[in-house]
Protein backbone atom coordinates (compact mmCIF):
# COMPACT_ATOMS: atom_id res chain seq x y z
CA UNK A 1 0.00 0.00 0.00
CA UNK A 2 1.25 3.53 -0.48
CA UNK A 3 1.63 5.48 2.25
CA UNK A 4 0.75 9.37 1.21
CA UNK A 5 3.84 11.84 2.49
CA UNK A 6 3.52 15.40 2.85
CA UNK A 7 5.64 15.58 -0.57
CA UNK A 8 3.26 13.05 -2.55
CA UNK A 9 0.07 14.39 -0.96
CA UNK A 10 1.18 17.94 -2.47
CA UNK A 11 2.90 17.24 -5.24
CA UNK A 12 1.31 18.21 -8.75
CA UNK A 13 -0.79 15.45 -10.56
CA UNK A 14 0.69 14.30 -13.51
CA UNK A 15 0.72 16.84 -16.08
CA UNK A 16 1.05 17.48 -20.00
CA UNK A 17 4.59 18.58 -18.90
CA UNK A 18 5.48 14.61 -17.93
CA UNK A 19 4.64 13.63 -21.45
CA UNK A 20 7.69 13.37 -24.37
CA UNK A 21 7.05 16.58 -27.06
CA UNK A 22 6.50 14.45 -29.60
CA UNK A 23 3.13 13.15 -28.15
CA UNK A 24 1.78 16.21 -26.91
CA UNK A 25 -1.23 17.03 -28.83
CA UNK A 26 -1.99 21.24 -29.34
CA UNK A 27 -5.74 22.43 -30.39
CA UNK A 28 -5.74 26.04 -31.30
CA UNK A 29 -8.89 27.67 -31.90
CA UNK A 30 -9.32 29.22 -35.36
CA UNK A 31 -10.53 32.47 -34.62
CA UNK A 32 -9.46 36.53 -34.43
CA UNK A 33 -5.75 36.97 -35.16
CA UNK A 34 -4.78 33.02 -35.68
CA UNK A 35 -5.87 33.80 -39.08
CA UNK A 36 -3.05 35.72 -40.16
CA UNK A 37 -0.60 34.49 -37.63
CA UNK A 38 -1.28 30.53 -37.90
CA UNK A 39 1.86 29.85 -40.03
CA UNK A 40 3.82 31.51 -37.10
CA UNK A 41 2.25 29.13 -34.48
CA UNK A 42 2.93 26.09 -37.03
CA UNK A 43 6.34 26.86 -37.92
CA UNK A 44 6.89 27.54 -33.91
CA UNK A 45 5.61 24.81 -32.20
CA UNK A 46 7.31 22.34 -34.85
CA UNK A 47 10.66 24.08 -33.86
CA UNK A 48 10.23 22.68 -30.24
CA UNK A 49 9.80 19.19 -30.90
CA UNK A 50 5.85 19.03 -31.47
CA UNK A 51 4.45 16.89 -34.24
CA UNK A 52 2.85 19.32 -36.87
CA UNK A 53 0.05 16.10 -37.18
CA UNK A 54 -0.56 16.48 -33.61
CA UNK A 55 -1.22 20.47 -34.38
CA UNK A 56 -4.99 20.78 -34.91
CA UNK A 57 -6.80 23.96 -35.56
CA UNK A 58 -10.52 23.96 -35.05
CA UNK A 59 -12.51 24.27 -37.98
CA UNK A 60 -14.15 27.40 -39.59
CA UNK A 61 -16.74 29.54 -38.15
CA UNK A 62 -20.23 27.57 -38.43
CA UNK A 63 -23.60 28.16 -36.40
CA UNK A 64 -23.72 24.55 -35.98
CA UNK A 65 -20.51 24.20 -34.26
CA UNK A 66 -22.10 27.29 -32.05
CA UNK A 67 -25.08 25.51 -31.04
CA UNK A 68 -23.20 22.37 -30.77
CA UNK A 69 -20.09 23.13 -28.50
CA UNK A 70 -20.60 26.74 -27.28
CA UNK A 71 -24.21 26.94 -26.18
CA UNK A 72 -24.34 27.92 -22.83
CA UNK A 73 -21.09 29.21 -22.31
CA UNK A 74 -21.66 32.74 -23.91
CA UNK A 75 -19.65 35.96 -22.93
CA UNK A 76 -20.16 39.37 -22.73
CA UNK A 77 -19.12 40.85 -25.30
CA UNK A 78 -20.97 42.12 -28.68
CA UNK A 79 -18.55 41.71 -31.06
CA UNK A 80 -19.41 38.36 -33.08
CA UNK A 81 -15.90 37.34 -33.53
CA UNK A 82 -14.79 37.29 -30.16
CA UNK A 83 -17.98 35.57 -28.97
CA UNK A 84 -17.95 32.46 -31.86
CA UNK A 85 -14.72 31.70 -30.42
CA UNK A 86 -16.78 29.14 -27.53
CA UNK A 87 -18.07 27.31 -30.69
CA UNK A 88 -14.08 26.90 -31.64
CA UNK A 89 -13.08 26.19 -27.42
CA UNK A 90 -15.73 23.39 -27.31
CA UNK A 91 -14.83 21.71 -30.18
CA UNK A 92 -11.05 21.66 -29.52
CA UNK A 93 -12.56 20.41 -25.91
CA UNK A 94 -15.64 18.19 -26.80
CA UNK A 95 -15.28 17.30 -30.48
CA UNK A 96 -11.53 16.06 -31.27
CA UNK A 97 -11.26 11.83 -31.65
CA UNK A 98 -8.07 11.88 -29.95
CA UNK A 99 -7.90 14.59 -26.75
CA UNK A 100 -5.50 17.62 -26.85
CA UNK A 101 -3.67 17.85 -24.42
CA UNK A 102 -3.28 21.60 -24.75
CA UNK A 103 -5.67 24.34 -25.33
CA UNK A 104 -3.13 27.33 -26.86
CA UNK A 105 -5.22 30.29 -27.37
CA UNK A 106 -2.34 33.19 -27.28
CA UNK A 107 -3.54 36.64 -26.27
CA UNK A 108 -1.85 38.26 -29.15
CA UNK A 109 -0.87 41.77 -28.48
CA UNK A 110 1.39 42.60 -31.42
CA UNK A 111 1.26 41.34 -34.98
CA UNK A 112 4.28 41.29 -37.63
CA UNK A 113 3.44 43.81 -40.31
CA UNK A 114 5.05 45.00 -43.33
CA UNK A 115 4.55 48.16 -41.67
CA UNK A 116 6.24 47.78 -38.90
CA UNK A 117 9.13 50.84 -38.99
CA UNK A 118 6.58 52.59 -40.73
CA UNK A 119 4.15 53.20 -38.39
CA UNK A 120 3.60 54.02 -34.65
CA UNK A 121 3.18 50.47 -33.52
CA UNK A 122 0.99 47.44 -34.66
CA UNK A 123 -1.06 46.09 -31.48
CA UNK A 124 -4.54 44.19 -31.63
CA UNK A 125 -7.72 45.06 -30.93
CA UNK A 126 -8.16 44.89 -27.33
CA UNK A 127 -10.91 42.55 -27.10
CA UNK A 128 -9.08 40.43 -29.31
CA UNK A 129 -6.61 40.14 -26.97
CA UNK A 130 -8.18 40.03 -24.14
CA UNK A 131 -10.76 37.42 -26.00
CA UNK A 132 -8.93 33.90 -24.92
CA UNK A 133 -9.59 34.64 -21.35
CA UNK A 134 -13.08 35.97 -21.62
CA UNK A 135 -14.07 32.90 -23.55
CA UNK A 136 -12.17 30.90 -21.15
CA UNK A 137 -14.61 31.92 -18.13
CA UNK A 138 -17.39 30.63 -20.05
CA UNK A 139 -16.13 26.85 -19.48
CA UNK A 140 -15.20 27.78 -15.85
CA UNK A 141 -18.13 28.73 -14.33
CA UNK A 142 -19.73 25.39 -13.03
CA UNK A 143 -16.71 23.55 -13.16
CA UNK A 144 -13.36 23.94 -14.71
CA UNK A 145 -14.07 21.87 -17.87
CA UNK A 146 -10.10 22.14 -19.00
CA UNK A 147 -9.04 20.19 -15.87
CA UNK A 148 -11.79 17.66 -16.19
CA UNK A 149 -10.69 17.22 -19.84
CA UNK A 150 -7.19 16.92 -18.68
CA UNK A 151 -6.41 19.75 -21.12
CA UNK A 152 -4.20 23.08 -20.16
CA UNK A 153 -5.46 26.06 -21.32
CA UNK A 154 -2.38 28.11 -22.02
CA UNK A 155 -3.11 31.67 -22.81
CA UNK A 156 -0.04 33.29 -23.23
CA UNK A 157 0.18 37.52 -24.23
CA UNK A 158 2.68 37.58 -26.76
CA UNK A 159 4.08 40.39 -28.69
CA UNK A 160 4.71 38.66 -31.91
CA UNK A 161 5.95 42.85 -33.21
CA UNK A 162 8.82 42.03 -30.83
CA UNK A 163 10.58 38.53 -31.16
CA UNK A 164 13.22 39.24 -28.51
CA UNK A 165 10.04 40.43 -25.86
CA UNK A 166 7.70 36.93 -27.27
CA UNK A 167 10.21 34.37 -26.57
CA UNK A 168 10.61 35.28 -23.51
CA UNK A 169 6.68 35.79 -23.04
CA UNK A 170 6.20 32.44 -24.56
CA UNK A 171 9.06 30.85 -22.34
CA UNK A 172 6.87 31.85 -19.53
CA UNK A 173 3.52 30.45 -20.53
CA UNK A 174 4.93 27.21 -21.96
CA UNK A 175 7.44 26.17 -19.54
CA UNK A 176 5.07 23.93 -17.26
CA UNK A 177 3.59 22.46 -19.59
CA UNK A 178 6.46 21.42 -22.55
CA UNK A 179 8.96 19.44 -20.50
CA UNK A 180 12.55 21.00 -19.95
CA UNK A 181 11.53 23.97 -22.16
CA UNK A 182 14.34 26.62 -22.33
CA UNK A 183 14.46 29.98 -23.12
CA UNK A 184 17.34 29.94 -25.89
CA UNK A 185 15.67 27.34 -27.98
CA UNK A 186 12.34 29.14 -27.33
CA UNK A 187 13.85 32.05 -28.73
CA UNK A 188 15.01 29.93 -31.46
CA UNK A 189 11.67 28.42 -32.14
CA UNK A 190 10.27 32.30 -32.32
CA UNK A 191 12.85 33.27 -34.88
CA UNK A 192 11.68 29.74 -36.74
CA UNK A 193 7.88 30.18 -36.13
CA UNK A 194 8.26 34.20 -37.75
CA UNK A 195 10.17 32.47 -41.15
CA UNK A 196 7.87 30.54 -41.42
CA UNK A 197 5.03 33.31 -41.61
CA UNK A 198 7.68 35.41 -43.37
CA UNK A 199 7.55 32.71 -46.13
CA UNK A 200 3.84 32.03 -46.89
CA UNK A 201 3.11 35.83 -46.84
CA UNK A 202 5.81 35.96 -49.62
CA UNK A 203 4.32 32.94 -51.17
CA UNK A 204 0.77 34.73 -51.15
CA UNK A 205 2.12 38.21 -52.43
CA UNK A 206 3.96 36.87 -55.38
CA UNK A 207 0.78 35.02 -56.22
CA UNK A 208 -1.14 38.12 -55.78
CA UNK A 209 1.12 39.66 -58.27
CA UNK A 210 0.64 37.36 -60.64
CA UNK A 211 -2.89 38.30 -60.79
CA UNK A 212 -1.92 42.27 -60.97
CA UNK A 213 0.35 41.07 -63.92
CA UNK A 214 -2.30 39.11 -65.34
CA UNK A 215 -4.98 42.27 -65.17
CA UNK A 216 -2.34 44.61 -66.32
CA UNK A 217 -1.55 42.81 -69.43
CA UNK A 218 -5.18 41.99 -70.23
CA UNK A 219 -6.38 45.37 -69.25
CA UNK A 220 -8.44 43.16 -67.25
CA UNK A 221 -10.44 44.67 -63.83
CA UNK A 222 -10.08 42.86 -59.75
CA UNK A 223 -11.46 43.55 -56.77
CA UNK A 224 -9.30 44.76 -53.35
CA UNK A 225 -11.39 43.19 -50.21
CA UNK A 226 -10.37 45.62 -47.16
CA UNK A 227 -11.08 43.28 -43.68
CA UNK A 228 -9.67 42.15 -40.60
CA UNK A 229 -8.32 38.57 -41.08
CA UNK A 230 -11.08 36.44 -39.43
CA UNK A 231 -13.25 37.87 -42.16
CA UNK A 232 -11.43 34.99 -44.44
CA UNK A 233 -13.32 33.08 -42.16
CA UNK A 234 -16.25 31.90 -44.06
CA UNK A 235 -18.62 31.59 -41.16
CA UNK A 236 -17.52 35.68 -40.39
CA UNK A 237 -17.26 36.91 -43.50
CA UNK A 238 -20.26 34.98 -45.23
CA UNK A 239 -17.72 33.99 -48.05
CA UNK A 240 -18.70 37.68 -50.09
CA UNK A 241 -15.47 37.80 -51.97
CA UNK A 242 -16.58 34.65 -53.22
CA UNK A 243 -19.75 35.30 -54.69
CA UNK A 244 -17.82 38.54 -56.42
CA UNK A 245 -15.14 36.10 -57.45
CA UNK A 246 -18.04 33.89 -59.42
CA UNK A 247 -18.84 36.83 -61.69
CA UNK A 248 -14.89 36.21 -63.06
CA UNK A 249 -13.25 39.05 -61.43
CA UNK A 250 -10.31 38.31 -59.55
CA UNK A 251 -9.90 38.89 -55.62
CA UNK A 252 -6.97 40.27 -54.13
CA UNK A 253 -6.97 40.40 -50.11
CA UNK A 254 -4.79 44.26 -48.65
CA UNK A 255 -3.09 42.03 -46.23
CA UNK A 256 -1.27 40.44 -49.32
CA UNK A 257 -0.71 42.76 -51.51
CA UNK A 258 2.73 42.87 -53.14
CA UNK A 259 5.01 44.85 -51.98
CA UNK A 260 7.84 44.43 -54.53
CA UNK A 261 10.59 47.40 -54.15
CA UNK A 262 9.98 48.12 -58.45
CA UNK A 263 6.32 48.21 -57.78
CA UNK A 264 6.15 50.29 -54.78
CA UNK A 265 8.03 52.57 -56.82
CA UNK A 266 5.72 52.94 -59.18
CA UNK A 267 2.90 53.86 -57.03
CA UNK A 268 4.52 55.52 -54.64
CA UNK A 269 8.07 56.94 -55.78
CA UNK A 270 6.71 60.33 -56.96
CA UNK A 271 5.15 61.10 -53.36
CA UNK A 272 8.34 60.13 -51.83
CA UNK A 273 10.23 62.52 -53.94
CA UNK A 274 8.16 65.69 -53.72
CA UNK A 275 8.77 64.43 -49.71
CA UNK A 276 5.19 63.82 -49.32
CA UNK A 277 5.74 60.67 -47.62
CA UNK A 278 8.92 59.02 -46.20
CA UNK A 279 8.59 55.72 -47.80
CA UNK A 280 5.56 53.64 -49.37
CA UNK A 281 4.89 52.14 -46.39
CA UNK A 282 4.25 55.51 -44.63
CA UNK A 283 0.81 56.11 -43.79
CA UNK A 284 0.96 59.54 -41.66
CA UNK A 285 -0.99 61.14 -44.82
CA UNK A 286 -4.07 59.66 -44.06
CA UNK A 287 -3.75 58.17 -40.70
CA UNK A 288 -1.72 59.80 -37.57
CA UNK A 289 -2.64 57.45 -35.06
CA UNK A 290 -1.26 54.35 -36.66
CA UNK A 291 -1.30 52.41 -33.41
CA UNK A 292 -3.47 49.52 -34.63
CA UNK A 293 -2.05 46.85 -36.84
CA UNK A 294 -5.08 45.81 -38.59
CA UNK A 295 -6.22 49.43 -38.81
CA UNK A 296 -2.77 50.53 -40.15
CA UNK A 297 -2.69 47.28 -42.84
CA UNK A 298 -6.44 48.44 -44.22
CA UNK A 299 -5.38 51.89 -44.26
CA UNK A 300 -2.70 51.43 -46.38
CA UNK A 301 -3.90 48.80 -48.37
CA UNK A 302 -6.96 51.32 -49.42
CA UNK A 303 -4.05 54.14 -51.15
CA UNK A 304 -2.45 51.26 -52.61
CA UNK A 305 -5.95 50.24 -53.92
CA UNK A 306 -6.64 53.94 -54.86
CA UNK A 307 -3.41 53.92 -57.15
CA UNK A 308 -3.28 50.61 -58.79
CA UNK A 309 -5.12 50.92 -62.06
CA UNK A 310 -6.69 47.35 -62.52
CA UNK A 311 -8.01 47.39 -58.89
CA UNK A 312 -11.82 48.91 -59.95
CA UNK A 313 -13.62 48.58 -57.06
CA UNK A 314 -12.82 47.76 -53.15
CA UNK A 315 -14.94 46.03 -51.12
CA UNK A 316 -14.98 46.77 -47.46
CA UNK A 317 -16.16 43.80 -44.65
CA UNK A 318 -16.54 44.63 -41.06
CA UNK A 319 -18.34 43.03 -38.09
CA UNK A 320 -21.59 44.19 -36.17
CA UNK A 321 -20.56 47.60 -34.30
CA UNK A 322 -16.91 47.21 -34.63
CA UNK A 323 -15.64 50.18 -32.39
CA UNK A 324 -11.73 49.80 -34.17
CA UNK A 325 -13.19 49.88 -37.90
CA UNK A 326 -15.72 52.64 -37.11
CA UNK A 327 -13.13 55.37 -37.12
CA UNK A 328 -11.56 54.41 -40.61
CA UNK A 329 -15.33 54.28 -42.61
CA UNK A 330 -14.76 57.97 -43.78
CA UNK A 331 -11.04 57.88 -44.15
CA UNK A 332 -11.14 54.97 -46.51
CA UNK A 333 -13.93 55.34 -48.29
CA UNK A 334 -12.57 58.85 -49.52
CA UNK A 335 -9.13 57.17 -50.24
CA UNK A 336 -10.66 54.98 -52.59
CA UNK A 337 -13.54 56.97 -54.03
CA UNK A 338 -11.20 60.29 -54.48
CA UNK A 339 -9.22 57.99 -56.96
CA UNK A 340 -12.13 57.25 -58.97
CA UNK A 341 -12.20 53.83 -57.65
CA UNK A 342 -15.71 52.06 -56.70
CA UNK A 343 -16.14 51.65 -53.03
CA UNK A 344 -18.49 49.09 -51.71
CA UNK A 345 -19.27 47.90 -47.80
CA UNK A 346 -20.55 45.26 -46.23
CA UNK A 347 -21.07 47.01 -42.51
CA UNK A 348 -22.26 45.51 -39.21
CA UNK A 349 -21.81 41.41 -40.60
CA UNK A 350 -23.14 39.21 -37.78
CA UNK A 351 -23.82 35.49 -36.84
CA UNK A 352 -26.29 35.05 -39.89
CA UNK A 353 -25.65 36.33 -43.63
CA UNK A 354 -28.31 38.04 -45.29
CA UNK A 355 -28.29 36.36 -48.24
CA UNK A 356 -31.17 38.18 -50.23
CA UNK A 357 -29.60 41.39 -49.18
CA UNK A 358 -25.76 40.11 -50.51
CA UNK A 359 -26.80 38.46 -53.53
CA UNK A 360 -28.73 41.47 -54.59
CA UNK A 361 -25.78 44.18 -53.41
CA UNK A 362 -23.21 41.41 -55.75
CA UNK A 363 -25.25 41.59 -58.41
CA UNK A 364 -25.09 45.30 -58.31
CA UNK A 365 -21.26 45.70 -57.81
CA UNK A 366 -21.13 43.07 -60.78
CA UNK A 367 -23.04 45.61 -62.85
CA UNK A 368 -21.07 48.45 -62.06
CA UNK A 369 -17.63 46.60 -62.30
CA UNK A 370 -18.69 45.46 -65.85
CA UNK A 371 -19.79 49.11 -66.64
CA UNK A 372 -17.14 51.37 -65.67
CA UNK A 373 -13.99 49.22 -65.33
CA UNK A 374 -12.58 50.32 -68.51
CA UNK A 375 -12.92 53.54 -68.25
CA UNK A 376 -11.66 53.23 -63.96
CA UNK A 377 -8.47 51.36 -65.16
CA UNK A 378 -8.08 54.47 -68.48
CA UNK A 379 -8.15 57.07 -66.16
CA UNK A 380 -6.03 55.80 -63.14
CA UNK A 381 -2.94 54.35 -66.05
CA UNK A 382 -3.32 58.17 -67.18
CA UNK A 383 -2.23 59.56 -63.84
CA UNK A 384 1.10 57.34 -63.52
CA UNK A 385 3.73 58.88 -64.74
CA UNK A 386 6.53 55.71 -65.06
CA UNK A 387 5.81 52.46 -67.45
CA UNK A 388 4.21 49.92 -65.69
CA UNK A 389 7.19 47.37 -63.89
CA UNK A 390 4.22 44.55 -64.09
CA UNK A 391 4.17 44.70 -67.89
CA UNK A 392 7.33 45.63 -68.07
CA UNK A 393 8.60 42.20 -66.06
CA UNK A 394 6.41 40.37 -68.59
CA UNK A 395 7.16 40.97 -71.76
CA UNK A 396 10.77 40.92 -70.49
CA UNK A 397 9.80 37.32 -69.54
CA UNK A 398 8.38 36.54 -72.59
CA UNK A 399 11.25 37.83 -74.11
CA UNK A 400 13.97 35.58 -72.44
CA UNK A 401 11.96 32.81 -72.71
CA UNK A 402 11.39 33.16 -76.70
CA UNK A 403 15.67 33.97 -76.91
CA UNK A 404 16.07 31.04 -74.88
CA UNK A 405 13.75 28.67 -77.27
CA UNK A 406 15.55 30.08 -80.35
S1 LIG B 1 -15.20 43.45 -34.35
FE1 LIG B 1 -13.81 45.21 -34.09
S2 LIG B 1 -13.92 45.70 -31.89
FE2 LIG B 1 -14.73 43.63 -32.17
S3 LIG B 1 -13.01 42.22 -31.88
FE3 LIG B 1 -13.10 42.68 -34.07
S4 LIG B 1 -11.71 44.42 -34.33
FE4 LIG B 1 -12.18 44.31 -32.17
Amino acid sequence: MNIRTWETWFARRPSVASKPRSELRVGIPRVLNIWSTHQFWLGFLTALGIDPRHVVFSGDTTEEQGRQWGRGRGVVDCCYPVKCMSGHYGELIFGQKRKIDILLSPMIRSLPSVLNGHVAKSLACPRVMAAPENIKAGFMKEKDVFAEAGIRHVAPLVSLAEPLLAAKELHLALRDVISGLRPTETRKAVEAGLAALADFGDSIRARSREVLAWCARGERPCILVLARPYHMDPGIGHEIEVDLQAYGYPILWGQYLPIDPDLMNWLFGDDITSEVLRSPFDIRDVWPSSYSGNTNEILWAAKVGARLPWVTCVVRLTSYECGMDQPTFTPVQQIVERSGTLFFSFQDLDATKPAGSVKIRVETIAYYLERASADIIRTKKERMTAPCPLVEAASRGKLQSSASEA
